[in-house]
């Protein structure tokens, strides 16, 4: 049993083979997925893209918010839909949100008040927040200004959250920890270079990890270069196994537990939902 833990399926690569998508999740036993809202952001009539997969298919949750890529489109009308929609059901995080230092696809000043204002707006929701950090090169400056608004803006919250795609260094990891956030492991996990994210993976405590795809981007080896998809979360489980002396079906089921304990779902039943 496998719990992808951020996925992309409303991205246009799946609109050949979006069903044929999540029948192969579904047969490599990964039960339960999280659907990330972003969509193309503000303005484009997709901000309730996750809701709408979450609708259609069980086990699928959803979360809705702006993109730090997208930071400098939203205006208040948006805020106030993704308010609205946040109150839906199947909507059990805000995210993702946070960070981008290396594509600065909008004025880092924009997206440190496009993150304040959002964490703002998933207290009063009662979310947790997913978060996305990402520094430019050979830097760390994303993960200072992150770690940094964390602790002075939400960390109070108690409402705790996710690091998506975990980059970092141990001390990093160490820090997230400390905050109370879980750490989200992808498919980079499996790549020769980024040593960095298998000792932070080595080094947390097993009940505060979570593995995903970021599907449709970063493939795991042995899919890398392809597009990504949820089945493939299995690879991420099977990486951390080896790390840690365990299976990958053993991954799979303390980080789906994980998953159901940190959003307070019900702990599933061993079988697949149809
Ligand atoms: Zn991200
Ligand atoms: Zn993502």
């Amino acid at each position: 049993m496998f719990t992808d833990s951020h996925c992309h399926l409303e991205n246009k690569r799946f609109d050949v083979d979006r069903a044929d998508v999540f029948s192969r999740a579904r047969e490599s036993g990964v039960t339960t997925l999280l659907a990330i809202g972003n969509g193309d952001g503000p303005g484009t009539g997709t901000l309730d893209c996750a809701i709408r997969l979450a609708h259609q298919h069980d086990g699928v949750y959803a979360t809705v918010g702006v993109h730090p890529h997208e930071a400098a489109l939203a205006k208040q009308d948006d805020f106030d839909e993704i308010e609205r929609l946040s109150k839906s059901p199947k909507v059990i995080g805000w995210g993702e949100i946070g960070l981008d230092y290396y594509y600065d696809h909008s004025p880092r000043d924009v997206q440190q008040q496009v993150f304040l204002h959002q964490m703002d707006l998933a207290r009063s929701a009662k979310l947790p927040i997913i978060i996305h950090c990402r520094p430019s090169d050979e830097s760390e400056n994303a993960w200072d200004d992150v770690l940094r608004l964390i602790r002075e803006q939400w960390a109070s919250s108690g409402l705790g959250g996710v690091l998506h795609c975990f980059t970092g260094s141990v001390d990093h990891a160490r820090a997230a920890l400390d905050l109370g956030f879980m750490l989200s492991f992808a498919g980079n996990i499996t790549f020769p270079k980024l040593q960095n994210i298998r000792d932070a993976a080595a080094m947390a405590p097993m009940d505060r990890m979570f593995i995903e795809t970021d599907a449709p981007y970063l493939a795991p080896v042995p899919h890398r270069g392809r597009r990504n998809e949820p089945a493939f979360v299995v690879e991420v489980a099977r990486q951390i196994g080896e790390l840690r002396g365990l299976s990958g079906d053993e991954i799979g089921r303390q980080t789906s537990e994980n998953f159901r304990r940190f959003f307070h779902l019900p702990m599933a039943a061993a079988q697949p939902a149809e």
